[in-house]
């Protein structure tokens, strides 16, 4: 037998469904502002040993030894939340927390 072999149909190809979260066409309305994220920065001085692995740690800056070698919390603005100041904290001293803020009530005071 010498006749070519006939190559099987190809599977119907599908595009994947978009998220039911995201409706298909809809955009965010113009104008409308996101809530502005902010963070709440604590050092239990009781349990830090000064060490500065926070500070050197944060890649904000919002945190500094001061001169006698303690932690300043200096840019609490610029805080992302990354929670890198905390998990590099030998001793539990530091907490990172969201603060809930609506940029409009920022904007209103
Ligand atoms: S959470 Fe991140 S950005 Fe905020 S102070 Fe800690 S290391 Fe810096
Ligand atoms: S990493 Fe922890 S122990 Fe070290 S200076 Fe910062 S808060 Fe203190």
């Amino acid at each position: 037998m010498t006749g070519r072999r006939k190559r099987p149909p190809e599977p119907p190809v599908s595009l994947p469904e978009p998220p039911a979260s995201v409706p298909a066409g809809e955009a965010a309305p113009e104008g409308e502002a996101k809530p502005h994220k902010t963070y709440h920065i604590d050092i239990y001085r009781a349990w830090c040993k000064e060490c500065g692995l926070c500070a050197a740690f944060c890649p904000r800056g919002c945190l500094e030894m001061d001169d006698k070698g303690r932690p300043q919390i200096t840019r609490p603005e610029r805080c992302t939340g990354c929670g890198w100041c905390e998990l590099h904290c030998p001793d539990f001293a530091v907490s990172v927390r969201e603060s809930r803020q609506q940029a409009s009530a920022q904007e209103a005071d």
